[in-house]
C-alpha cells in the first residue's frame, strides 16, 4: 500500500506513521527525519536545510524531489510506503505524481489528519524528542524521564529547535499557505480521506484502520 499522510505540524503524522508501518509492513519515509539526519551528519544538504528549518520555512522543491526520487527507488519501497511530511507544496505533489507515473505505481490513499490550531500549538510546545533515535515524548501525555535521557537508547531528550513558540507560529502559517492547497489537489484526484486527528493515538489509529479496511 502506498500512502501519503497530510496534516499540520503536530497533527500526529509521525506517531500514526509509526503504527501504520508496523501494521501494513511498509516503510516510513519522513522528509523531516531525512533532513534532520543530514544536519546531524553535517552533509551539504544538512548545511543548506538547517537555517531554512530553524526559520520554519520550507526547503526548496527541487531538493525535496531529488530526495524523494532517490528514496523511492530503493528496494525496501517495493511493498509500499507511507510518506510523512511530503508533498508539502503543489509542485511537490505534481512532481510525486510524475515520478510515480514513471515508476508505474499508483498512490492508494492520501490521509489528512484534521486537528485545530489550538491543539497543535499545545502539542508542539509540549513535544520533546530523543536526539539519538528520534522517539517522540510529550510533557503532558507521555513525559520523558526526569533526567531527560531516553532509557531505550541512552539518547538525550530535548525540544526541537523548530518547536519553539515563534517558529511554531511560522510553520503553521507556512502550512496554511503552501500545504493546504495540496489537500485540494488530492481531493480533485479523489484520493483524499479526511480523518479526525483528535484524541489518543489509539483512537486515531483505529479510525484510520477502519477506513483502510473498508476500502
Ligand atoms: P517535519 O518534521 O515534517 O515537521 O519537518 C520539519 C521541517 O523540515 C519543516 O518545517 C521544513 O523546514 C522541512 N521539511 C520537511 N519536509 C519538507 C518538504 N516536503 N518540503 C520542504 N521542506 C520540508
Amino acid at each position: 500500500m502506498r500512502l501519503v499522510l497530510l496534516g499540520a505540524p503536530g497533527s500526529g503524522k509521525g506517531t500514526l506513521a509509526a503504527r501504520l508501518i508496523q501494521h501494513l509492513k511498509i516503510v516510513h519515509i519522513s522528509t523531516g527525519d531525512i533532513l534532520r539526519q543530514a544536519i546531524k551528519d553535517g552533509t551539504d544538504l544538512g548545511r543548506e536545510a538547517r537555517d531554512v528549518m530553524n526559520q520554519g520555512q520550507l526547503v526548496p522543491d527541487h531538493i525535496m524531489l531529488d530526495i524523494i526520487r532517490e528514496r523511492l527507488s530503493r528496494q525496501d519501497c517495493a511493498n509500499g510506503f507511507v510518506l510523512d511530511g511530503f508533498p508539502r507544496t503543489i509542485p511537490q505533489a505534481e512532481g510525486l505524481r510524475n515520478l510515480l507515473a514513471s515508476m508505474t505505481v499508483p498512490l492508494d490513499k492520501v490521509i489528512s489528519l484534521e486537528v485545530t490550531s489550538e491543539a497543535i500549538v499545545s502539542r508542539l510546545s509540549a513535544r520533546r524528542v530523543c536526539l539519538k533515535c528520534g522517539r517522540d515524548f510529550n510533557l503532558n501525555t507521555n513525559p520523558p524521564p526526569a533526567d531527560s535521557v531516553h532509557p531505550g537508547c541512552g539518547g538525550k531528550i530535548v525540544q526541537r529547535d523548530d518547536d519553539k513558540p515563534e517558529t511554531i507560529r511560522k510553520r503553521l502559517e507556512v502550512y496554511r499557505r503552501q500545504t493546504e492547497p495540496v489537500e485540494e489537489f488530492y481531493r480533485k484526484n479523489e484520493l483524499l480521506i479526511e480523518v479526525d486527528g483528535t484524541g489518543s493515538p489509539e483512537e486515531v489509529f483505529g479510525r484510520i484502520l477502519r477506513i483502510i479496511d473498508a476500502n
